[in-house]
């Protein structure tokens, strides 16, 4: 199931770069592995996937030591200030970082770990009020004031689109993202590169990819249904 999955995404992925005349080589996978036992992610792994994304910090501490040294983190969850000691040098990169305070805390653990940790800044476009991220209007400010951190390296921006039986509805949050990406960079900040847009799940990636997503973030369709009761 797992083998003709990833079969199955990276031929849509192909598809979708061509019609937005884009290369699928700058397209990175994320298979999200979250609740996923490691069997299943070593079965992602045999298949070609090589980054994989978890959303707590204490299922992340337990897969890591189980899987091969090479396999690239992403910490895709929300992260809370006492768990970045465990992490800041373990993983490839966090995606979900959407305060100041956060960002200290990653610079003063990493400064102690003699590390330089690479972030997307979180960004609340739905204006959701039960979701995680910084307002986008509130975004390069945010920005600004991290640059300023010499062991934090933001790379780019992320978002969580809502969930929508339809998936055009999310278009204009990409699009939205998108833009938001281009402003930013007409600034030139130091120590500030707005390369990748994390963005687009299992049930909207095409359109993501269609508005400019280097990054995306598959579970369901990769692993199949999630099951919580045990998680
Ligand atoms: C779970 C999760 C995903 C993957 O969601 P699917 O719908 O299963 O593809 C992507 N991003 C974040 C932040 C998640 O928590």
């Amino acid at each position: 199931m797992i083998k003709e999955n990833i079969q199955n995404i990276q031929l849509k992925i192909n598809e979708a770069a061509q019609r937005a005349g884009r290369d699928p080589k700058d397209i990175q996978l994320i298979a999200v592995s979250k609740t996923y036992p490691v069997s299943a992610i070593e079965e992602a792994i045999a298949n070609g996937c090589s980054s994989f994304g978890e959303n707590k910090v204490q299922e992340l501490m337990q897969k890591i030591p189980c899987l091969p040294k090479d396999v690239q983190w992403h910490l895709i969850g929300h992260l809370q200030t006492n768990k970045v000691k465990y992490i800041v040098d373990q993983v490839a990169m966090i995606h979900s970082v959407d305060t100041l305070k956060l960002a200290q805390e990653i610079e003063i653990q990493a400064k102690k770990k003699n590390v330089k940790v690479n972030i997307l800044i979180e960004v609340n476009v739905a204006n959701e009020s039960s979701k995680y991220g910084v307002k986008v209007e509130e975004t390069l400010n945010l920005i600004k004031e991290i640059s300023t951190l010499s062991h934090v390296k933001v790379k780019g921006l992320m978002t969580v689109a809502p969930f929508v039986n339809n998936p055009e509805k999310n278009r204009k949050i990409f699009r939205k993202l998108y833009q938001l990406s281009v402003d930013i960079k007409k600034q030139n900040i130091d120590n500030i590169d707005i390369e990748v847009l994390s963005m687009g799940m299992s049930n909207d990636y095409e359109i993501a990819i269609q508005e400019g997503a280097t990054m995306i973030r598959i579970g369901t369709a990769l692993f199949g249904q999630r099951d919580y009761t045990g998680a």
